[in-house]
Formats: C-alpha cells, structure tokens, sequence
C-alpha cells in the first residue's frame, strides 16, 4: 500500500492545480493519511465550469472516431497501470486488493463499452404524412449533445462510477465537470490522468476535489450546467434535486434490496450468491442484499448454511489477496452499523453470528426475527448485515419486499418459471435477477431505481440518452 503522503493536484479543463488548502485522505483500515488533495473552493468550481463551457463546444465538435479512439487508449492506460489503479482504490476506500482489481477490470470494461457505443448514437426518419395534409414533407431526428454534465460521486466505487459518468459524456459529445467523494478523490484524479494521456482535448474534462457542502451548490444550480449526473444517497440526492432547478437530473440512490428464496430452488446456489451479494465491499453496495425472504419449508436449511457462511467471511489486512473483507469507509461508519444492530436486537431481533466491531472493522452479521416495522427493516444499512425472513407464500415475500421506499433491484431463486415471471411483474424494482441475488450487473445493462432509489438509468448506452437530446428536423419537399 502507499506509505509516503502525496499533495495531489485537481485537474481543471486540462491543467494540474494545486491549492494551499487541502483535505486529508485516510486509508481507514489504520486512519494513516495516505495523500492530500485540494480543497476546492467556490471560485474553483465556478471556473471549471466556465471552462467546460468551451469544452462542450470542443466536445460537439469532435468527430466519433476521435472520441472513440480517446476512450480506446483511456481503457489502455488503465489496462497498463491495472496495479496502481487497484492499490488506489485498495488504499483510500474499503474495498480488498481482490475487489479493487475486479472494479479495475469493471472500469476498462465501462470505458471500452462507451467507445462501442459512440458509433450508435442514432436517430429516426418520422414518416410526417400520418398526418393528412403532410404528405410532401420528410424528415427525421438526431440526438445532439446537451453540454455541461456536472457529475458527483460516491465513495464505494470510487473509480468505476466515475468511469460511468465520464464515458458516456465524452462519447456523447458533452464536457463534464466530477466532483468525487470527499472520501476517495484519489482514483477519480487517476482517471483524469487516463484521459490526458488519451490526448481528450483540455477542458473537456475537470475532476474537482472538494467537500460537497462547500463546491456542490455552484455545480448544481449553475444554469450552464444542464445536467446532474449523481450517485450517492438519497438524502443528498433529495436535497440537489430541489436545489437544481430547471436541468436534467440522473439519480442513482440507495436501496435495502430484497432476494426471494423460495422452496423448489438450489439453496447451495442461493446461500453462496446471496453472501457474496451481501458482504462484497463490506455491504457498502446499493445492490446489496439486505433483506433475505425464504420460504418456510426451506428456512431452516437456508438460515443454518447461511449463518455458517457468513461466520468464515472474515474480516483482514486489504492488501492480503486472501481477505474477503476490508473495514468499513471509516470508523464513524462502523459505529452507525453497530448502534443499528444493537437497536434491533433491543426491539427483539436475534443475533444469528457477528455482531462485532474493532475500529473501522465490522464483522459480517445475520439477523433473524427481526420486527416488520424496525428501522433497519426500512432504511438501507449500507454495511455487512443482513436479515432473514420467513415467509408462506411468494405473495407474502413479494408485498413484504415492496414495502419500503427503495426500489433498485431486486433477486429470486426458483426454478419455477410461472413464479418467477410473477415475481418479474410484481416487484417494484429497476432490475430483477432470477436465480442470483439482487447484487448482480453487468456495466452494459440499463441499471436505476425507482421510487427513493432514483431517477433515470446508467449502464453506458443509457446513459448517453439521458446525456443527449432529439432534435428533430422536417423538410418540405
Ligand atoms: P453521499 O450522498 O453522502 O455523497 C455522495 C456525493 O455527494 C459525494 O461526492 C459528496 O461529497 C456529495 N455531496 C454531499 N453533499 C452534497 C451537496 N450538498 N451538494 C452536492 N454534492 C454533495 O453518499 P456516499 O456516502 O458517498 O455513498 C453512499 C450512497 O451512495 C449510498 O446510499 C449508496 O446506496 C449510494 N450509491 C448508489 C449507487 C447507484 O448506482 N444507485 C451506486 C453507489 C452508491
């Protein structure tokens, strides 16, 4: 890992900045600050937004070759320096050296995809003479560019969410100002790093290392900036929503997702992909699993192989390749887990295994009998704890599953088709994934929520629709 402080620089419309102030950037397995960025101030961000109004006119310009082969040779460079970007996200995030290699492997695939996907920004003809009185017109639509994207991000994938948002603005013609989590700016500066080297025209792109309470409003409201692309929780998501005024908006939020295990289907198969889904970035994942519904005559079964499981997913050094689990985001986050078990298990939960905390560390931890109406049945967790529940029927998992305000993705086991396709239509999810937990994606599939989850898809070639507009355009003959 990295042992020396690095005074990094923010990257602005292609120059390398540096501040006199600054934020420390922990490793929050041991709290050691591993590098210092620049804390960006108002002025700051209204510059690079300034600057990225001339970047989108460059964006637009640039020909779909160019931006395809710029986002070829970013994927190259962060294929060649795989290492370094692994040890970056191992370093400043939660995430083991293993996890951060696959969220390496995640970004080139994110990048490579949106090079793809630049050569299908298509349109339509629309046939004008449906309309009586029309016949002599012809015409079409295309999707142009919308300009300014102002991105912000989160800490759990601090390099591949930010892939998600830089690839389909620059493959649709946009420029597009990052602001990365406070917590992990590090990877998204390495990414900007990618893209100089890919020869991205300068103010295309400004990664701008901040707090959100300080340089988050200007990003917002500004009305040059014609879109919010953000990923976080719902709470900040809310409140940039009603600051942002009259733009698009992208919102990715949090979830408590559901996986249904009913009684005809593979329970090895279920236990396994439901405590990898559960526990992959210590349960700081929006897909997670968090609530469990099985049925009852498979409960007891499930329940016993799950406590098992969950009980060898230990906790260890990030940078051993055999950890499966690193510490939380910080040691303030590990003490909000805790205090939200203790909670239920005051109001009558059982503690099935884990349950316990060193510092940032938080063991992996299962629930049962956990009351309908507790806190941590509604509101997402956003650790490694999970709760299981019995249930009759489908019917009883599927109203029980819908009944919170999050509604991202959702996971059954069965092997009956009728039942799944029940499932299918009932939850009120963005995704259902059968026979795999709700923590499953590909970065080329439509991915958003509804209801406190979100608004609008990622996944590239989604994106790049949220990222353009028609114009529509009419000939009279
Ligand atoms: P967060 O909402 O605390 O922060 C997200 C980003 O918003 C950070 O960059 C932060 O600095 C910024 N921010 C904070 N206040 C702001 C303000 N007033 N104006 C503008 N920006 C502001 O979220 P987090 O703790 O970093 O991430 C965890 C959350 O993200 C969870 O709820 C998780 O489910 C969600 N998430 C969702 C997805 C998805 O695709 N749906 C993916 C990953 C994470």
């Amino acid at each position: 890992m990295m042992t020396t402080v690095d005074n990094k620089k923010m990257f602005i419309g292609g120059e390398w900045i540096e501040k006199e102030s600054t934020i420390e950037v922990h490793d929050p397995q041991d709290n050691e600050v591993i590098a210092t960025v620049p804390r960006a101030n108002e002025t700051d961000m209204l510059k690079a937004i300034n600057v990225a109004k001339d970047g989108a006119e460059t964006a637009a310009k640039m020909p779909v070759h160019e931006r395809m082969e710029i986002l070829h040779r970013a994927a190259d460079f962060v294929k060649h320096y795989k290492h370094l970007y692994a040890i970056t996200i191992a370093s400043e995030g939660s995430k083991t050296i293993t996890e951060a290699q696959g969220e390496v492997d995640r970004c080139i695939e994110t990048l490579r995809i949106s090079a793809e996907e630049t050569r299908r920004i298509h349109g339509e003809t629309i046939p004008f003479d449906q309309m009586p009185g029309h016949e002599n017109r012809i015409g079409y639509f295309y999707r142009f560019p919308i300009g300014v994207v102002g991105a912000i991000t989160p800490f759990n994938d601090p390099l591949n969410l930010v892939a998600h948002k830089i690839g389909p603005a620059i493959a649709s013609g946009n420029s597009i100002v990052v602001k990365p989590a406070t917590l992990t700016p590090l990877s998204a500066l390495l990414l900007a790093e990618a893209f100089e080297a890919a020869g991205l025209p300068d103010k295309v792109l400004s990664v701008v290392t901040g707090k959100g309470s300080e340089i988050g409003d200007a990003l917002v409201t500004h009305p040059a900036v014609r879109m919010i692309s953000f990923t976080g929780g719902l709470e900040t998501g809310t409140d940039i929503a009603h600051k942002a005024g009259l733009k698009k908006l992208s919102m990715e939020l949090g979830s408590n997702s559901p996986t249904i295990v009913l009684k005809d289907a593979d329970i090895k198969e279920a236990v396994d992909s439901c405590v990898s889904g559960s526990y992959g970035a210590v349960g700081q994942n929006c897909i997670g699993v968090q609530r469990i519904f099985i049925e009852r005559p498979v409960y007891d079964e499930f329940m016993e192989q799950f406590a098992n499981l969950s009980k060898q997913y230990t906790t260890g050094d990030k940078k051993l390749a055999a950890t499966k689990m690193g510490p939380l985001i910080s040691e303030q986050e590990a003490i909000r887990v805790e205090g939200t078990v203790a909670e239920a298990v005051a109001n009558g939960a059982t503690l099935l295994t884990g349950g316990k905390r060193q510092g940032a560390y938080y063991e992996a931890t299962v629930l049962a009998d956990v009351p309908r109406h507790a806190r941590i049945v509604k509101e997402e967790i956003f650790g490694p704890v999970v709760m299981l529940f019995p249930v009759d029927s489908l019917d009883e998992a599927i109203e029980k599953a819908n009944d919170v305000e999050y509604g991202l993705q959702a996971g059954i086991f069965t092997r009956d088709t009728k039942l799944a396709f029940q499932a299918i239509q009932s939850l009120n999810v963005g995704g259902v994934m059968v026979n795999d937990s709700s923590d499953y994606r590909i970065d080329g599939m439509p991915f958003g929520g509804v209801k406190g989850s979100g608004l609008g898809r990622e996944g590239v070639s989604s994106s790049i629709q949220e990222m353009t507009e028609p114009k529509v355009v009419q000939f009279k003959l």
